[in-house]
């Protein structure tokens, strides 16, 4: 499955500026090395644009000064090819250019170059267009940290940090098209606290608030790094397991199930007991043919589920698993 972004995790982005010269000349090389070096910047040199393709694309790099003659390609091929990239969009690239070289400038520009400098060329005046280039990487930079996190937020539930609705909808529609192109199995656990309104009526709501956030946390802690756990409503709970049959979604709803009620939730108001229902539906199934029928399929177990007397797990009927707990459900202080 594809590397997810995860509630709590974005990266923070690297403070230092990498500047690559891609240069066949070893002395222009060396001098701006010295230069930059000389104000503050780290450097990594390729003398051959084969070996700036191939490394650019596995090391971190903010700016490249790019030679437009070089031995075994024109510079401009290699910058389009960068820039073309939608990975290294946020890069600034310098062309160094020979001065009877006008229609190569225009080229260079047209075809992804942020900028260039004239050869021969003085090192203050490289300096300046670095120093403009950085400013609009570290603005990209800012712009792209910005984003990642409003994505993060606009996919994350605000009180226990899991993800919202919206995101375990799109999700789930997206790994069961994946369970049925492939003709793997996909399970969902729906997990609804029992009797969580007597919790608010005794304690009030920001006790009820305490309890929603410790229960997440169980649920976040027991999931695979495959699974995700989403807060599917009020005081209920969505996960969903991608290559999990059936029988190992009760186990792992049976799990969570003892988890919670042999956990005492540590609030502001003294410990609190609390028991939960959990409904489980599985596919590949020859009456589920959607997102939404799977999880129609585990709102009627989890319904069953507290019918039948609560704490306990109800899964699709044709697999019945069932399991009762011996204490009934409580959501009274045990302190
Ligand atoms: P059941 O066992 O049938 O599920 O009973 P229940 O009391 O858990 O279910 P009901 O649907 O009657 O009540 C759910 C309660 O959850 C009512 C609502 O105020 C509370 N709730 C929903 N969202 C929040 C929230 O964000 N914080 C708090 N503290 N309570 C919430
Ligand atoms: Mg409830
Ligand atoms: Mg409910």
């Amino acid at each position: 499955m594809a590397p997810r972004l995860r509630p709590g995790s974005v990266m923070a982005e690297a403070a230092s500026f990498r500047i690559a010269v891609v240069d066949d000349d070893p002395a222009i090389r060396r001098l701006v090395r010295l230069f930059l070096k000389r104000s503050g910047y780290e450097t990594v040199e390729f003398a051959t644009g084969e070996e700036a393709r191939a490394q650019l694309g596995k090391i971190d790099w903010d700016l490249a000064i790019l030679d437009r003659r070089l031995p075994d390609m024109d510079g401009v091929v290699l910058c389009q090819e960068l820039k073309s990239n939608p990975e290294f969009k946020s890069r600034y690239v310098i062309m160094l250019t020979g001065e009877d070289e006008q229609e190569d400038k225009v080229r260079g520009l047209d075809l992804g170059a942020d900028d260039y400098v004239t050869k021969p060329f003085q090192y203050p005046e490289l300096l300046a267009r670095i120093r403009a280039g950085k400013r609009i990487v570290d603005l990209q930079k800012e712009l792209m940290e910005t984003n990642k996190r409003l994505e993060l937020l606009s996919i994350t539930d605000g009180l226990t940090k899991l993800y919202n609705h919206r995101h375990f909808q799109d999700e789930l529609a997206r790994a069961f098209e994946e369970s049925a192109r492939y003709e793997r199995p996909l399970s969902l656990a729906i997990v609804d606290l029992d009797f969580f309104k007597k919790i608010n009526d005794t304690y009030g709501h920001a006790v009820g608030d305490e309890v929603l956030k410790a229960v997440s946390r169980m649920f976040q802690d027991s999931i695979r790094s495959t699974d995700l756990a989403a807060r599917y409503g009020g005081e209920e709970f969505a996960m969903m397991m991608p290559e999990t049959e059936s029988e190992d979604a009760i186990t792992f709803a049976e799990k969570i199930r003892t988890l919670v009620e042999s956990a005492s939730i540590q609030t502001q108001a003294g410990s609190i007991a609390l028991t939960v229902s959990i409904g489980v539906a599985t596919v590949p199934h020859s009456k589920i043919h959607s997102a939404k029928e799977l999880i129609v399929s585990a709102d009627k177990a989890l319904y069953r589920a507290k019918r039948n007397g609560r704490n306990q797990v109800q899964a699709d009927k044709r697999l019945e698993g069932v399991s009762r707990s011996s204490r009934p459900p409580a959501a009274a202080p045990t302190n």
